[in-house]
């Protein structure tokens, strides 16, 4: 297994930055989720891991040792695609095999590799099948199987799932963290499904216009976002944003007024001479709640009904915007109904106008 680190690391096509310079280091065996809107360079920094792309700048070192310009097959690492790309006249244990074929290890030694990796992955039963013959979800895992027989020490996935219905991206969510605890392989894995990045990653790299905002636990990183960019790129319904002015500052914490003119308590603390700044209100949606004596107020515009919660998007008066607020499954909305809601100070974050989070 190894570790991989990345050091200054940029990409430019052209007069256009895919990437500016990135440092980051990945542990040996860790599991990282690149996350972030589509087109802020996730792809583009795998692909340089992966050696499918030159770097601009920077190197890449997997293992200690410095891969800035070898070849892919020279990295011991192995990619996934969102595209699945079999060999249609092979069965599925030829498609497995395949790499071990190419690189000429002894047949006993083959035949064990690709029945290991059946196994594992669920395909042992379909070993003689064509790729014509297989689900969606069934040619993935084939695709998978020949990308990790190989034992790579690392294993780059691009979006793996993103081809597959609902249902079937959360079994094979459950397959990764599995595979992941079997090969104990590091990996890195692009998505911008926040349920994979949530539920897979030991550690998210949230990137956004070229650049890695945050590095941290999912739950850090949902619980603390250090800017705007990360705030609308976790959490789904996104944190609800909305401009603010500090009006009051004190030990316990920041008192800012909203566009309509009501005052919202919060705990973060701002320094004292940001009185009169502009800021942004950022509250989840599940931290909103009723209250009669709410500062956020208006009319259910559309609610949204998922079982065991629901979502109320109320239009909010002035340049605030609609606000989503989470309610409980059972609650009865009507639409047009007003709505007033409420955030505890602990739950509101404050970003600045440099669009950095103050500290909690
Ligand atoms: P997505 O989630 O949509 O796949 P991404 O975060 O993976 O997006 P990249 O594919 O890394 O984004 O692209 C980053 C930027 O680089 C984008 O603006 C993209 O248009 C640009 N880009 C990527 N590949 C090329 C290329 N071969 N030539 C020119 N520009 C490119």
């Amino acid at each position: 297994m190894a570790s991989v680190e990345v050091s200054a690391l940029a990409k430019r096509f052209g007069t256009s930055t895919a990437l500016h310079p990135t440092d980051l280091t990945i542990g040996d065996g860790e599991f990282v989720v690149l996350v972030g809107p589509s087109g802020c360079g996730k792809s583009t920094l795998l692909r340089m891991i992966a050696g499918l792309e030159d770097p601009s700048d920077g190197c890449v070192l997997i293992g200690g040792r410095d891969v800035t310009h070898a070849a892919p097959s020279d990295r011991g690492v192995a990619m996934v695609f969102q595209s699945y790309a079999l060999y249609p006249q092979m069965t599925v244990a030829e498609n497995i095999a395949f790499p071990l074929k190419v690189a000429k290890l002894p047949r006993a030694e083959i035949e064990e590799r690709v029945r290991d990796t059946a196994a594992m992955l669920d395909l042992s039963a379909l070993l003689d099948r064509k790729p014509r013959a297989l689900s969606g979800g069934q040619r993935q895992r084939v695709s998978i199987a020949r990308a990790v027989v190989r034992r790579p020490r690392v294993l780059l996935l691009d979006e793996p799932l993103s081809n597959l219905d609902t249902s079937l991206r959360a079994r094979m969510r459950h397959e990764f963290a599995r595979l992941h605890q079997q090969l104990g392989s590091t990996m890195i894995y692009v998505t911008h499904d926040q349920l994979e990045a949530m539920t897979l990653a030991e550690r998210i790299v949230v990137m956004s216009a070229g650049r890695v905002e945050q590095v941290g636990a999912p739950i850090d990183v949902y619980r603390a976002p250090a800017s705007l960019a990360v705030a609308a790129a976790i959490g789904s319904p996104g944190m609800n944003l909305l401009p603010a002015t500090v009006v009051a500052v004190d030990a316990d914490g920041t008192t800012v007024r909203l566009g309509g003119g009501e005052d919202v308590r919060t705990a973060v603390r701002v320094p004292g001479d940001a009185i009169g700044a502009a800021v942004t209100l950022g509250i989840r949606p599940e931290h909103l709640r009723p209250d009669e004596a709410g500062p956020f107020a208006g009319a259910v515009e559309l609610f949204e009904r998922l079982g065991p919660l629901s979502f109320a998007h109320l239009g909010a008066r002035g340049e605030a915007g609609t606000i989503v607020a989470q309610l409980p499954g059972d609650r009865a909305v009507t639409l047009g109904e007003t709505m007033r809601v409420a955030v505890a100070p602990q739950d509101a974050h404050l970003f600045a106008a440099d669009e950095r989070a103050f500290p909690r």
